[in-house]
This record gives structure tokens, C-alpha cells and sequence, in this order.
């Protein structure tokens, strides 16, 4: 019996990977465009390295992770999220002694243990960036700016950016108390979930989607009421940064964030085309966690964005690669030649394609147009002996004769709109 994946890990297939690759290709121009590095880490790190900086009551480390022991007995984890491992690698390098500012990106495969359901998966792949040395809201504002620059070239209306402020250790703990005793007075309106962790992780209560809570929580204490005076102009600041940047966004005080590192900037880009998973990047200012790591006392700030829900956004649009010629022939010194052409065209660069088996040339035409060949051209006898052969541009139908030389047929293939018009001409 055939053995089939695992549920919640999939396989990308060819006819999906163009999607993909498109929008890791934007990714990594745009980050470009704003001075970023790639960096990749490893998959699996220390358990401790997450529990510690992702927080014990949040959803991931409570019930998500791929936790296990290995052979040596070490405690280790495939990461569930990739901010952890670069601050890890960041400190462990010393990257801020060759360069106060570090500015990375990262894309790869992460790991969580949740029910999957369209746009969730056990394995699933974001691409994300982190910001470590930068204290000023500019550079709140450059990676939102960024994030949103993304979407816009991916050709995505949706989805749309929403910020907060989630204070910081010098205001947060107030904000906090008060919250636990307006959800203490409305304790049996909660979901089991919220209300088991409302002394460990109130905030959770606030974006929690069970309606009960919705309805318990309409009235709640904001956050953005209880900002410091250091939280408040920072918040001010990367707003005002933002309109000068022309970036769009909407402030939603509800957002809080599933992690315990965050401190005062938290962003999500939200849509609202599928449906419960709605979220489509997240991230946040993380201004204590590599000092928390055991790095030196830096801020800093990131997001990660799942690859799977941005390819979900882009619906139906074929990225798929188009041959720039398919070759049909008929007769066996005609399928010689079609080869040879094929071959010292590939050497050139052009992607060409023909039939390998000798099917009919009305089979042929067909794989032609399956593959989306952009040019064909038909090699018989007659073009043998004359040594010339018409090639079609085949989304205008243009025709145009061209020498059986792999150099004039690379001149056509180069200018396809080119050969298009000279066919109109002769018209
Ligand atoms: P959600 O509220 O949907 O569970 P999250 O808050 O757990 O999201 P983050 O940890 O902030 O998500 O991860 C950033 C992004 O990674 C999310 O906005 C989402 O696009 C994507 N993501 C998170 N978990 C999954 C998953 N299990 N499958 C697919 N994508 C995911
Ligand atoms: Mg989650």
C-alpha cells in the first residue's frame, strides 16, 4: 500500500511552486529596496531557547510545539516560529559589533501542532524580518512601510494594516491588574481558554474570537489609555512616521499579540477573504528580548508573514514558466534536426521544448499549447529542403519565416511582439 504525508504537511506541487516563487522573489527586491539581509538558521534549536523568549503561557509553547528528546537526551524543538533562532544566532555571532544596526530576513518551513484547516497547517513557511539596534519609530515605520510596499507589488488590495501599542514593562503591568479585575467581574461570561489564563495572559481575552468574550470584554480597559509618557510619544511618532511614509493603516487597541516578548508597536495585516485566519503577517517591537536572551540590552523589531495564507490571497494567477518555443516536426530526419535546434538553443538560453516520443503533429500542437508554448514552429520535409520554417507567435497568431539557424530564430524568439508586428506587416 502506498504510503501517503503526514496531516497538516503538504506538498507543494509544481503547478503551485510559480505562485511561490513569485512571492518570494518580491520578498527578497523589496526587503532589498530597504537594506535587508538574508540570514538562515536552523530549523531545530534548544526547547529552552522558546519556552524562554516566546513566553509559558502562550498558545505555541502551551500546546503547539513539536517538542522531542534526541538521541543524546537534549530537549529540543523544530521551531515553531523563526524570531527566537535569528535573536539567538544574532547574539551568538555578535552581529551588533560589526554593525549597530541589523537589519535580517529569513524565510523557511515552521512547525506547530494545531488542527489544520485552510490556511493552517503543522508545517507551514513564513517569511519574516527583524530589525535588532533601532529605538526610533523610523524604523517602526520603514519595516511597516516595507510589509505593506509587498503586498501592494504582489498586486494585493487586500489585506489591510492595523497597529497598536502594547506599552512596555514600565506601563504594561498597571494596564494589566486593571484588566484582570474587569475580566475577574465577568469570569463566567469567558471561553474555558481565557478564562483559565486570564491571571497568566489577560490580554489574550481581548482578541479572543468566541463570541462570549467578545460580548464580555466590548467594554474593557485600553490599552492605549494606559500608555507612559515614553509610550505614548513613541506611538505618536510612529504614526506621524507612517503618514510621511503615505503607508495606510487603521489602529485596532484589541490587537494583542499571542507572544509575551512584544512591547509597545504591534501590527497585524488583516483580510478578511479567509475567514477565521485572518491574519496574514503579525509582528511587533520586541524591545527587551535579546537582552533577555543573554545579547547585549538592543531593541528591536519584526514580523513574520505566512507564505501559504499571501498564496491563498493571490487566488487563481498563474506564475507558472512559459516556453519561449515548442518545436513539432514530422518524419524522422525532420525530428533529428528539431532536436539539434532544441539542443543549441537551450545552450543560448531560450527555453525550448518538443516531443520526445514521435506522436502525431496534432498531438503535438496540443502539448504545445498545454505548456503554453509562446512560439511554435514546425519542422517537414518542405522546410528541410528549403531551410526555412514559419514560427508563430501564438498569442497573436503572427507569423513570420525564419532561416533554420539557431542564432536568427534566438533574434525572433528575443523580440516575440517584434516578430508579431513584422507578420501584420505582411499582411
Ligand atoms: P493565528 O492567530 O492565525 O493563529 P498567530 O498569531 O499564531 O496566527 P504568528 O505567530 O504571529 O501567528 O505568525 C505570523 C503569521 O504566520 C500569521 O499571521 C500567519 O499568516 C502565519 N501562521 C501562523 N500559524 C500558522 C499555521 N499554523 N499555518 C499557516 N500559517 C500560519
Ligand atoms: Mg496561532
Amino acid at each position: 500500500m502506498a504510503i501517503n504525508g503526514i496531516k497538516g504537511f503538504n506538498d507543494i506541487l509544481p503547478g503551485e511552486v510559480g505562485k511561490w516563487r513569485h512571492v518570494e522573489d518580491t520578498a527578497r527586491r523589496v526587503f532589498g529596496i530597504y537594506g535587508f539581509s538574508e540570514i538562515r538558521v536552523p530549523v531545530l534549536e534548544k526547547t529552552e531557547l522558546f519556552a524562554r523568549s516566546i513566553g509559558d503561557a502562550t498558545d505555541i509553547v502551551e500546546k503547539e510545539m513539536y517538542s522531542f528528546t534526541d538521541k543524546g537526551g537534549n530537549g529540543v524543538t523544530l521551531r515553531p516560529e523563526g524570531t527566537a533562532g535569528v535573536i539567538r544566532s544574532f547574539i551568538e555571532h555578535k552581529l551588533h559589533v560589526a554593525d549597530s544596526v541589523a537589519k535580517l530576513y529569513y524565510m523557511g518551513p515552521m512547525f506547530r501542532y494545531e488542527r489544520p484547516q485552510k490556511g493552517r497547517y503543522r508545517q507551514f513557511h513564513q517569511i519574516g524580518v527583524e530589525v535588532a539596534g533601532v529605538t526610533d519609530p523610523k524604523i517602526d515605520a520603514q519595516v511597516l512601510t516595507m510589509l505593506c510596499q509587498f503586498f501592494a507589488e504582489l498586486g494585493l488590495t487586500e489585506p489591510r494594516l492595523q497597529i497598536n501599542s502594547l506599552g512596555c514593562h514600565e506601563c504594561r503591568p498597571a494596564y494589566r491588574e486593571k484588566l484582570k479585575d474587569f475580566l475577574q467581574a465577568r469570569l463566567e461570561d469567558l471561553c474555558d481558554d481565557c478564562r483559565r489564563r486570564y491571571l497568566t495572559n489577560p490580554l489574550r481575552a481581548l482578541d479572543c474570537k468566541a463570541a462570549g468574550c467578545r460580548e464580555a470584554t466590548a467594554a474593557a480597559p485600553s490599552v492605549l489609555d494606559h500608555l507612559c509618557p515614553g509610550c505614548e510619544d513613541h506611538f505618536s511618532r510612529t504614526r506621524a512616521y507612517l503618514e510621511a511614509a503615505g503607508t495606510e493603516y487603521e489602529i485596532n487597541p484589541r490587537m494583542v499579540r499571542g507572544l509575551d516578548y512584544y512591547t509597545r508597536t504591534t501590527f497585524e495585516l488583516v483580510t478578511g477573504m479567509l475567514g477565521s485566519q485572518s491574519a496574514v503577517a503579525a509582528g511587533g517591537r520586541y524591545d527587551r528580548l535579546i537582552e533577555e536572551l543573554g545579547g547585549p540590552p538592543l531593541p528591536g523589531i519584526g514580523f513574520a508573514m505566512g507564505v501559504e495564507r499571501v498564496v491563498l490571497l493571490l487566488g487563481d494567477a498563474d506564475f507558472g514558466v512559459r516556453p519561449d518555443l515548442f518545436i513539432a516536426f514530422h518524419g524522422e530526419a525532420a525530428g533529428n534536426e528539431a532536436f539539434r535546434l532544441m539542443c543549441r538553443l537551450q545552450r543560448l538560453g531560450a527555453s525550448v521544448e518538443m516531443d520526445y516520443e514521435g506522436k502525431s503533429l496534432k498531438s503535438q500542437m496540443r502539448r504545445a499549447d498545454k505548456l503554453g508554448a509562446r512560439h511554435t514552429l514546425i519542422l517537414g520535409e518542405e522546410e528541410m529542403a528549403k531551410g526555412v520554417a514559419a514560427i508563430k507567435v501564438m498569442d497573436s497568431g503572427a507569423q513570420q519565416e525564419v532561416e533554420l539557424d539557431a542564432d536568427r530564430i534566438m533574434t525572433v524568439l528575443a523580440s516575440g511582439t517584434a516578430a508579431g508586428e513584422a507578420g501584420e506587416e505582411k499582411r
